[in-house]
């Protein structure tokens, strides 16, 4: 039987309707609105699509958003100053750093400098220390992303056998930690595993954020797993692919996300969700 197709934008749906009566609460509490601030440093086309993405989620959400534009000969002494400005700044709840950085800037100077309780895409060293040790946090969004999608589906998580192909330090390794902490038995493959399909066959959900188009085929899954295809992969012509063969893939798993429209739908409402977290505890987390 074909696989039921998770489809992102329903969940999101439900996400939003969720997120917004949240929104409106802290804007009456407070009288202005819970404020997101992007640093934005321009010329990543693929990130500037992902920033007029969220500029749409917010405005339908009912968070404001705060656009700060690097200048583009900024250093990492000036990528701090901006980042710490908006540490200080009392209207604004979250603060994400646009990636990729340009290469002379150092990714490790933004996770030093924002400050942890308005890092809404949990890229601090405090924040991943948290989730490292179950304590609450800001998780990067992403992760978010799968885990929300994966509870609202009811995907069973407590005891399964949960396989994430991907191990970075923004998807692979945190979504890992997550899902531990819902009793999930995780094993993380990466580059250098050996035989992946003897790894992923054991998976009754598979994870796969790799960058890699068509990775994952249906010889490599489960019957009847729950596969995730965080990957997204900008094709010569236009269209996006995951990392996941979904045709084959589809034919044996009893559950798929697309791409587009899967996690993706996803992720900018949970850096929203994230704002909105921390703003209702002001830096508390
Ligand atoms: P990354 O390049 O930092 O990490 C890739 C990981 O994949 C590494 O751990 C590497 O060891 C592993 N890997 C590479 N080749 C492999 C192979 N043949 N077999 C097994 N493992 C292999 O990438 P990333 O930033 O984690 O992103 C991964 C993918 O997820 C990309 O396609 C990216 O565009 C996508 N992504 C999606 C979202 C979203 O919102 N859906 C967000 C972030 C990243």
């Amino acid at each position: 039987m074909p696989a039921r197709i998770l489809e992102g934008r329903t969940i999101a749906a439900a996400v939003r309707a969720d997120l917004v009566p949240l929104a409106r609460a802290y804007r009456e509490a407070t009288g202005r609105p819970a404020t997101l601030a992007i640093l934005h440093s321009g010329g990543d086309p693929a990130s500037d699509v992902y920033t007029k993405a969220l500029l749409r989620s917010a405005d339908t959400v009912g968070v404001a958003v705060r656009l700060v534009a690097l200048p583009a000969d900024v250093d990492d002494a000036g990528l701090r100053a901006a980042i710490t400005a908006l540490n200080d700044d009392a209207y604004v709840q979250g603060i994400l750093v646009e990636l990729p950085l340009p290469k002379h800037l150092s990714p490790r100077a933004v996770a030093e400098t924002i400050d942890p309780s308005k890092d809404v895409d949990g890229i601090s060293m405090r924040n991943i220390g948290n989730l490292f040790l179950r304590q609450p946090s800001l998780v990067p969004s992403t992760c978010a992303a799968v885990v929300e999608l994966l509870e609202r589906e009811r995907v069973p998580l407590d005891g399964a056998r949960v396989v994430v192909v991907g191990a970075s330090n923004v998807v692979g390794k945190p979504l890992a930690f997550m899902l531990l902490h819902r009793d999930a038995t995780v094993t993380v493959c990466h580059i250098f595993t050996h035989d992946l399909t003897y790894w992923t066959r054991q998976a009754d959900v598979l994870i796969v954020a790799v960058g890699k188009p068509g990775l994952i085929t249906g010889a490599m899954v489960k019957p009847g797993a729950t596969v995730v295809d965080v990957g997204i992969n900008p094709q010569p012509d236009g269209r996006l692919v995951g990392d996941v063969d979904f045709a084959s893939v589809a034919e044996v798993a009893g559950a798929v996300t697309p791409v587009p429209g899967g996690v993706g739908q996803l992720t900018n409402l949970m850096l929203l969700q994230q704002t909105l977290l921390a703003a209702r505890s002001e830096g508390g987390i």
